[in-house]
């Protein structure tokens, strides 16, 4: 696919999915808030999921098209390997920190590196934090065709429970305004396929409700810094999910 953009202004946000639908199971309610403060959000998607039980590569491409379309971000489709087959490797390394040379992203969001669900999930969001380093490595011979970028923040999302970092304490991200709830569930839905397998728009929702009851709002997603966040003040730092 042809490049989206290779403009020297950084785009607020690009996000990594393993699988046509990662993204938006895993934190499409915060990419419909982004794109509603009209921050652009840019999706690439590593495989056509072709290893999955049910839907076949190009319905599958198009839902995902259809759900970014819904979400108002804009989507590209990359092969590193085949569904089932990621591996952490220099080459992919390499090759997604061209991505973020060319795209040149401030926050950039990937799945969690944790173990415990679908192994491409954990390669990626350990490929993506890699990369993040190689992008701003001046020397590197093979990305000397763009110039070096350092990216603001990291952020990793949990497709399931089981994938959310036990030892981060989670940045939560109050979705509960009627049209991003609504938004959010449309570009669930649209991975038609995928809900035949599982009842995955109602799971992420109910997660939803729980971290929104945790912090006092309706609905909330949960984002987890791969680092320590830097805030100028206080008066910035949002406040405690806990009411004390
Ligand atoms: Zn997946």
């Amino acid at each position: 696919m042809k490049p989206i953009r290779n403009s020297p202004n950084p785009l607020p946000t690009l996000a990594f999915g393993a699988h046509p639908d990662d993204i938006e199971f895993g934190f499409g309610g915060v990419v419909a808030a982004e794109t509603r403060a009209k921050r652009q959000v840019h999706f690439v998607v590593c495989s056509s999921g072709e290893s999955g039980t049910n839907g076949r590569p190009k319905q599958r491409m198009a839902e995902a098209k259809k759900a970014a379309g819904l979400l108002g971000a804009t989507i590209e489709f990359i092969k590193l390997a085949s569904d089932a087959h990621l591996e952490v490797c220099v080459s992919h390394t390499i090759r997604l920190a061209e991505i973020l040379r060319r795209i040149r992203p401030e926050v950039v969001v990937a799945p969690s590196p944790v173990e415990n669900q679908h192994p491409d999930h954990a390669c990626l969001g350990k490929l993506v934090r890699d990369a993040a380093r190689l992008a701003r490595f001046g020397g590197l011979a093979e990305l000397r065709g763009q110039p070096p970028h350092a990216i603001k923040q990291l952020f990793f999302y949990a497709v399931t429970a089981e994938a959310e970092p036990a030892n981060v304490t989670p940045l939560l991200i109050d979705i509960s305004a009627p049209e991003i709830v609504a938004a959010w569930t449309a570009a669930m839905k649209a991975h038609a396929s995928q809900v035949l397998t599982r009842n995955y728009v109602d799971f992420q929702l109910t997660r939803a409700r729980l971290f929104g009851a945790r912090a006092g709002v309706e609905y909330a997603i949960a984002l987890f810094p791969n680092e320590p966040l830097v805030f100028d003040s206080l008066a910035k730092a949002g406040r405690g999910a806990r009411h004390f």
